[in-house]
């Protein structure tokens, strides 16, 4: 049997290295950056305004007040959005809003509070200083600064950086797009009624949900019935229709049956089916698909049983579509904490990955739910896998494990 550590390297093997692409600033909240921005205008982009007000010069509204006020002619009005390319006249004022640009010769802003909002003469009754109320170009950030540095997770001041700045696209890590195939001429989707011996198809909006989960692109392709030939032209079909598929996901069709269909199609040349010594998940395939055309694509084949999938997707697939799209970072560390409860039984010479509940204080660990693979309501319930080593075959309540948070 093969070891969980070796099946990961091959697997990891198969998933593309991180990719730049540009992406619309309306898809890009949660992915990574994958280059510095620069930024290609200053911030603020002129001098303008903080203040509804009027742009004077400061010394004529020094000595401003309430019993000797000081009264100008307003000689322009400044609306944001006006080019206020009219210089401002000694001894008068322009009226002039929020965000607006400040015209040549003005250094101050006397705001509308300090004043009788007069539109043909302005009444002061406070005085002004040089430079108040005024937004410096560049002040935020100088034309050709560093805006963001690649590695961020983008969150919406950054996105909203990037607009302010002009930008209609950045470079983000590209999203692994996942053909995932179910497979099983018992499976039905939900939604419509179910005949004898037929089940809900499950694994895959699953599977897709999971690679949502870690931001990569999922194209369901369900019901392929367990036929060989069936099952190849689906692919060759989904393959020429969607651009860039990066890696083929399977569920089903793996083990010891009579109707192994996904074995069958892929087994020999560039794919290879083995056992590896965990539970649940023991049947595994992974390797290349040959399409019709020649092409070859990763793929990845997962047992059937929906907590296996789903436990398979955690231990050989999570980590490294995360450092595809996370530019290589280190997946998240596991962390440990001592069991609630003993574990009784453990298979000997299998990594076991139990469902369970780690306490809101993670101060401990509780196993949940039978071990059995078809159990998928507990696996719904639980919020972490306890990872008992292939040599330990049972455990005392107290004993450390290690424990993938996958809350
Ligand atoms: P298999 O490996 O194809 O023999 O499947 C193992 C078990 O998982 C069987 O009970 C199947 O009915 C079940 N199964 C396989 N694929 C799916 C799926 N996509 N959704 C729900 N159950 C599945
Ligand atoms: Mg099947």
């Amino acid at each position: 049997m093969r070891s969980v550590e070796e099946h990961q390297r091959r697997v990891a093997e198969l998933i593309r290295p991180p990719r730049p692409v540009p992406f619309q600033l309306a898809q890009v909240l949660g992915r990574v950056l994958a280059e510095d921005v620069i930024a290609p205008i200053p911030l603020p982009t002129f001098d303008n305004s903080a203040m509804d007000g009027y742009a004077v010069r400061a010394e004529d509204f020094a000595r401003a007040s309430a019993e000797r006020p000081v009264v100008l002619p307003v000689a322009a009005d400044i609306p944001a959005g006006s080019p206020a390319n009219v210089p401002l006249a000694p001894q008068s004022v322009h009226r002039i809003m929020t965000g607006a640009c400040v015209p040549p010769g003005a250094d101050a802003i006397l705001p509308f509070e300090s004043t009788d909002r007069g539109a043909e003469h302005v009444r002061a009754h406070a005085p002004t200083s040089l430079g108040a109320h005024i937004r410096r170009a560049g002040e935020d950030l100088a034309a050709g600064g560093l805006a963001l540095r690649a590695g961020v997770r983008l969150r919406a001041p950054h996105i909203g950086l990037f607009a302010a700045l002009g930008l209609a696209s950045v470079p983000v890590f590209a999203p692994v797009r996942v053909l995932i195939l179910s497979t099983g001429s018992e499976l039905v989707a939900p939604g419509s009624p179910l005949g004898p011996g037929q089940i809900y198809e499950s694994n895959a909006p699953m599977l897709a949900a999971a690679v949502e989960e870690v931001g990569g692109f999922a194209h369901q392709l369900r019901f392929v019935s367990d036929d060989v030939a069936q099952l190849r032209a689906r692919i060759d079909q989904a393959l020429a229709e969607l651009s860039d598929v990066d890696l083929i996901l399977t569920s089903g069709g793996v083990s010891a049956g009579e109707y192994e269909v996904v074995k069958q199609a892929f087994e020999g040349g560039e794919a290879e089916f083995v056992h590896v010594a965990m539970q649940p998940g023991k049947p595994q395939g992974c390797g290349r698909y040959r399409a019709a055309d020649g092409t070859t694509v990763p793929l990845v084949a997962l047992p059937g049983n929906p907590v296996s999938a789903q436990v398979s997707f955690e231990v050989f697939l999570r980590d490294p579509l995360i450092a595809a799209m996370d530019g290589g970072r280190p997946p998240r560390p596991k962390l440990r904490a001592p069991l609630a409860e003993p574990v009784l039984r453990s298979p000997s010479g299998k990594r076991q990955f139990l469902r369970g509940v780690l306490a809101e204080d993670r101060a401990s660990v509780s196993p949940f739910g039978p071990p059995g693979s078809h159990f998928l309501r507990s696996m719904a319930l639980s919020n972490c896998l306890v990872d008992i080593p292939a040599d330990v075959t049972s455990l005392p309540a107290g004993a450390e494990v290690a424990v993938w948070d996958l809350a």
